[in-house]
């Protein structure tokens, strides 16, 4: 054998496994079928500003580990992403919290906004809600839901929020404070140079084949190494044989526009569900120039985002969580579990909404486990 590891995808988890591997002294040989590496962190320079091609990437981690790992390969700036709503025309703070709160309601005190809020929780419970809906109207009341959850999520997923699971939810955060940062996690960032860069730094030495399909010939490349690792969807590794698995898809209009700031913040979500596109991201702010650089800054890109059912041919975004779709990936799973020689992984091999640190954390975690206990 060449290789001991043929990595299947490019992506945030294949470039951190195979990176792993590298470091202890592995033959890694790295296949993505698109044109470029990164995955859907994939950055390109539009103009001097590093667009994120499929949609807005920022990094957060509470994970020291993960946090030293990617350092490595890029520096990072000090961007906190602090997304706003728009809602009938006006600008609201996300995530929910007393700047929210006092722009709907006019209220000054925390204990006022818990007020209202309690007063539109139709008394369901948070903890026993198992659809979106209900657990938004459980924990936020009817008002903010209508407003700001109900038009975006259907607009996002393409499904009623009483037959979506609620986890899609949980993740973000309700504050009685005035704080507009969306993540909490301490160390949070933009990779300076874009993620494309970031990638290309981790795969630094590895041998990679980019507009490969590991799937149109699969032997051949089983033949070139030990072990296989696989971030693609399994569906579609064992033929689609017991199903397809539902994906969201997303598309993304990038427009130049020579103007100095289109909507000064990086991310707008358009919460109405009579627009058609979900958000709009203005890269820019992601890095802003400084004003004493010298750098030319009098012109912007902004990529309108749009949601759709993923069908063959698209790029697989989200998964759809719901009980089938998992039930379906646990036959999946079990089969790609009794094949000693595969190991499967990331967003797509997991099955699962996955933020940038969770998918370096378990590509580092498989290596670290697989080395130790090789199957
Ligand atoms: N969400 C919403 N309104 C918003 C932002 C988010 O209803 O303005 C809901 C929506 O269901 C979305 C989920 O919260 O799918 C998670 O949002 P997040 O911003 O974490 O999604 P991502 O940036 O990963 O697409």
């Amino acid at each position: 054998m060449k290789y001991d590891y043929l990595v299947v995808g490019a992506g945030l988890y294949g470039a951190a496994f195979a990176r792993a591997a590298t470091d202890s002294g592995r033959r890694v040989l790295v296949l993505d079928r698109r044109p470029h590496i990164g995955g859907n962190v994939y950055t390109e320079k539009k103009g001097g500003i590093h667009v994120h091609m499929y949609g807005p990437h920022i990094f957060h981690t509470d994970n020291s580990v993960v946090w030293d790992f990617v350092n490595r390969f890029a520096d990072f700036n000090d961007f906190i992403n602090m997304p706003l709503a728009y809602s009938g025309g006006e600008f609201y703070h996300l995530p929910f919290n007393m700047h929210t709160f006092e722009r709907m309601w006019g209220v000054k005190g925390a204990d006022e906004a818990r007020r209202i809020i309690e007063q539109q929780r139709e008394s369901a419970d948070a903890d026993s809600s198992d659809s979106l809906e209900e657990y938004a109207i459980a924990t936020v009341g009817t008002e903010l839901y209508e407003r700001f959850i109900k038009g975006y999520t259907e607009k996002q997923w393409g499904r009623k929020c009483g037959e979506l699971p609620s986890s899609i939810i949980r993740r973000i955060p309700l504050r009685f404070e005035y704080d507009n940062r969306y993540f909490a996690d301490r160390f949070q960032g933009v990779a300076v140079c874009g993620y494309t860069s970031m990638v290309h730094n981790m795969l630094d030495g590895i041998d990679i084949m980019p507009e490969t399909d590991y799937l149109h010939d699969k032997e051949r490349f089983d033949a070139l190494a030990d072990t296989v690792v696989y971030s693609g969807s399994l569906d579609a590794l064992y033929d689609y044989r017991f199903g397809m698995l539902e994906y969201r898809a997303l598309t993304f209009e990038h427009e130049s526009l020579d103007i100095a700031d289109y909507q000064g913040n990086a991310v707008v979500n358009y919460v109405d569900a009579e627009i058609p596109w979900t958000r709009i991201t203005e890269h820019k702010w992601f890095n802003p120039v400084k004003k004493d650089s010298g750098a030319d800054c009098d012109h912007t890109v902004i990529s309108r985002e749009y949601s759709s059912e993923w069908k063959p041919g698209k790029i697989r975004a989200y998964p759809v969580n719901d009980s089938a779709n998992t039930a379906l990936y646990n036959v999946y799973k079990a089969v790609a579990d009794s094949d000693p020689k595969l190991i499967v992984g990331g967003r797509l091999g997991e099955y699962r909404y996955m933020n940038m640190d969770e998918v370096i954390a378990s590509a580092l975690d498989a290596f670290a486990q697989f080395r130790h206990d090789p199957r």
